[in-house]
């Protein structure tokens, strides 16, 4: 089998691969809806791919691995790599998760990320309101992440948050030390939210970057009490392209509460001294960021030999991501947690695909179904009419 093209159309936000085959096999692939920019660079690999083998995934992937590094720009790769496993699982037959090393689990664990409602404001209130119906939602999240301090609102909201100079530009440019009263605002928040969880629902919070090490170790102390299920991105993460892993471990060993970092990381040398200085206890990478399924599983088989555990990042994954989601996270060892649920955004992305289990989520588990590939299909009939005119020819070939 032969590779005869890569495409990849921006539908709704998500840049969405189609690898087709001499074969007449295709295979898809997405890129975070944060990222519609990326069509470009997603073509620019299609010089390596055509002609390859797609069901030789890995010797496929060193071909194109090199040219890419940390979020946002291990995406196209990510995607492609993606797609590739999608075409190798439909030649064999069998679903993707049993070409990573079979299922370890019949459902997975979803946190929740992603069902959002508008928050009213920034107050201890405002938190346990919203906290409240995110609760309540349907799909009965076993976990729901939140975002506190410098990933939030609160530097340009909350009177005197900080000592710094807020910044405008791209997302969570903030970093500084709290105020006293700051800080003070950040765990008034957190413990509105718990009062509304109780122990019924575990909480973890999206912290930064931004933080400073002195007022990490502030908050995480004053949290102790509280059986917060992770503190991420405290002093790096998100789309900082470097790691921290001597200052995450002096964080690490300070306190009780389990520090997460790892979304914004490219690939498995990058987690290297995270993962050996033990400098966290929850890696998070995104397989839409990360390389791609093969390599966020590598990455959760060397974490969990190290104690570490895994919750991987996907709140703008999409729908395809998702499915990828499932079947990575099928395969991990026991120190998975659970993966961030992306959703499929406008909500038509759930009318253009197929094979997704309906509701998708049951008490915070998606059971993994058996369709050989990812087992989800964009369906061209329906999807063509949110077609860009410059992708017109997405679903040809
Ligand atoms: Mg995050």
């Amino acid at each position: 089998m032969k590779i005869t093209d890569l495409k990849c159309a921006i539908i709704g936000q998500n840049p969405t691969v189609r690898i087709t085959t001499d074969a007449g096999i295709c295979g898809y692939g997405q890129a975070e809806s944060a990222k519609p920019y990326l069509k470009p660079h997603v073509l620019f690999y299609k010089q390596y791919l055509v002609g390859e083998d797609p069901t030789n995934v890995e010797r496929v992937m060193l071909r194109i691995r090199r040219m890419a590094s940390f979020k946002p720009w291990g995406s196209a790769v990510s995607a492609i790599e993606m797609a590739l496993w999608d075409i190798a699982g439909k030649a064999a037959g069998v679903p993707v998760y049993k070409l990573l090393g079979g299922k370890v689990r019949d459902s997975v664990l979803v946190y929740n990320g992603g069902v959002r409602f508008p928050m009213k404001g920034h107050t201890p209130e405002d938190y346990a309101e919203n906290m409240a119906l995110m609760k309540a939602s349907p799909e009965k999240f076993a976990i729901i992440k939140q975002a506190i301090g410098f990933h939030s609102g609160m530097a340009g909201k909350v009177p005197d948050f900080f000592y710094g100079e807020v910044v405008g530009g791209a997302p969570h440019g903030n970093r500084g030390l709290l105020t006293e009263r700051g800080l003070k605002h950040v765990i008034a928040c957190v413990e509105a939210m718990k009062s509304v969880l109780g122990d019924e629902v575990g909480l973890a919070l999206d912290c930064g970057p931004g933080w400073t090490v002195p007022d990490t170790i502030r908050l995480a102390k004053a949290l102790e009490p509280y059986n917060i299920l992770w503190l991420e991105d405290t002093v790096n993460g998100d789309y900082n392209p470097y790691v921290l892993a001597d200052v995450y471990r002096d964080i690490t060993l300070s306190t009780s509460v389990p520090i997460h970092t790892g979304e914004q990381i490219y690939l498995r040398q990058n987690f290297r001294e995270l993962i050996e200085k033990q400098a966290v206890n929850i890696v998070g990478p995104d397989p839409e960021d990360v390389g791609g399924l093969a390599e966020l599983k590598w990455i959760a088989e060397y974490a969990d030999l190290h104690g570490i555990l895994m919750a991987p990042h996907g709140v703008f994954d999409g729908l395809i991501g998702l499915a990828g989601l499932v079947h990575a996270a099928a395969v991990m060892p026991q120190n998975y947690i659970a993966f961030e649920y992306p959703l499929g955004k406008p909500d038509w992305w759930y009318e253009i695909v197929e094979g997704l289990p309906n509701p998708i989520v049951q008490d915070s588990r998606i059971t993994v179904w058996d369709r050989p590939g990812l087992g989800v299909e964009l369906i061209p009939d329906k999807a063509e009419k949110y077609l860009r005119d410059e992708d017109r020819d997405f679903f040809d070939g």
